[in-house]
């Protein structure tokens, strides 16, 4: 459920040097939360049952065994896409029913569920079960800020109507973008703060792009320490800001972390549903596909360099990601007294595989209990030393 005090109280809470203890007696306190991008292929390709419904049933029932909680990052705008089908076919082909019973369901279980918009959809057409997006609207941060301030006030109204009757506190109030564009950031977060929006957890240390979305963000200020962003750069802190940015936990790694058989499958799944550039008025679907030159480049590269390694937890082994939070945990001792650690997910990526290999993680934050706790996304308040 979403943070229940009000902006006042959150802005105090956010300023630099306020702390509280916790109970623990040294050390940092880890509040571990799990995000969970709640959508179809990116290609748009798949069966919402499938893809969404399905595993995010298992993922819920999964944690509930070791007390964690799941922060559903819900694509409203695929949601709101299902529901118009189904409104003008007669038939909930994309389980548009079944999606709304889920989110419902996670709120009244005590998951949270916030906001992430795959903004390509919202002009989508569909066409021989598959959704052709408007390529134009892919880079969110791209969009001009009046139309990025309509997709998330319609996106945060679509959750609060849906949510509000289960739990009258709740509230959207945090954000994922799609594809982490939140690069430049000047509309983006004029957007967010404008409807209300007080957490981003787009950005991701290290981790860089080029193409139709490109980002860097080698400058974000940490890895782990959520900062209030400036409004002209999400990756520079500035203490009047009014958007906290709560960054996904990355680590430098070499390529070999990266080898882990559930990482393998979704590389197959990526390859399998490829995004091509086709445009929603009918073009003729070109797939994205770099130079030779680009993919040589591109494979020594790979092999050499350190790569931004998140805490992914479909990809990442439960074994990997007890070794980041002991390795924040050993980095960040004393320096707060509560901090955030997000992991990223995807529902689509949640195998049988993937469940067994994340429970030495549960078991060891659920065992942990002095040093670690599982948190909500919509609940996060910032509690930091200077
Ligand atoms: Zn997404």
């Amino acid at each position: 459920m979403g943070r229940t005090d009000g902006g006042a109280d959150y802005q105090q809470h956010c300023k630099p040097g306020l702390i509280r203890r916790l109970g623990a007696a040294w050390g940092a306190m880890f509040n571990v939360i799990f995000t969970l991008d709640y959508e179809i292929h990116g290609n748009g390709e798949g069966s919402p049952h499938e893809l969404m419904v399905e595993p995010t049933r298992r993922l819920l029932d999964l944690f509930e065994k070791y007390g964690a909680k799941l922060t559903i990052m819900a694509d409203v705008a695929e949601i709101l896409k299902f529901k118009e089908y189904k409104e003008k076919s007669g038939r909930d082909d994309y389980h548009h029913g079944a999606i709304e019973d889920q989110l419902r369901e996670a709120i009244r279980r005590g998951h949270d569920v916030q906001l992430h918009l795959h903004t390509s959809y919202f002009n989508a057409r569909h066409q021989d079960g598959r959704w052709l997006q408007d390529w134009s609207e892919y880079n969110f941060a791209g969009l001009p800020l009046e139309r990025l301030s309509e997709v998330v006030r319609v996106g945060k109204r679509y959750l609060e109507d849906l949510l509000k009757p289960v739990a009258p506190t709740y509230e959207c109030v945090a954000f994922r973008a799609p594809n982490w564009s939140v690069c430049p950031s000047r509309n983006v977060v004029r957007a967010l703060v404008e409807n209300g929006i007080r957490i981003d957890t787009s950005v991701f240390k290290y981790g860089r792009r080029e193409g139709i979305v490109s980002f860097d963000y080698s400058d974000a200020p940490s890895e782990l320490v959520p900062w209030l962003a400036d409004e002209d750069n999400m990756c520079r802190r500035n203490d009047a800001g009014k958007l906290m940015e709560v960054p996904i936990y990355c680590e430098r790694r070499w390529i070999g972390a990266f080898l882990t058989p559930n990482r393998a499958q979704r590389v197959l799944m990526t390859r399998n549903h490829r995004i091509t550039t086709a445009y929603h008025n009918g073009g003729d679907a070109a797939a994205v596909r770099p130079t030779l030159a680009t993919k040589v480049i591109k494979k020594i590269s790979m092999l050499t360099c350190l790569h931004a390694w998140k805490a992914d937890f479909n990809q990442c082994t439960g074994r990997q990601l007890v070794g980041a939070l002991n390795r924040a945990s050993l980095k960040y001792a004393g320096m707060a007294d509560e901090l955030p650690f997000v992991l990223i997910g995807h529902s689509k990526q949640f195998t049988r595989a993937n469940e067994r290999s994340l429970r030495p993680f549960l078991e060891f934050v659920s065992a942990d209990k002095a040093r670690c706790r599982f948190a909500k996304l919509g609940e996060t308040t910032v509690h930091w030393r200077n």
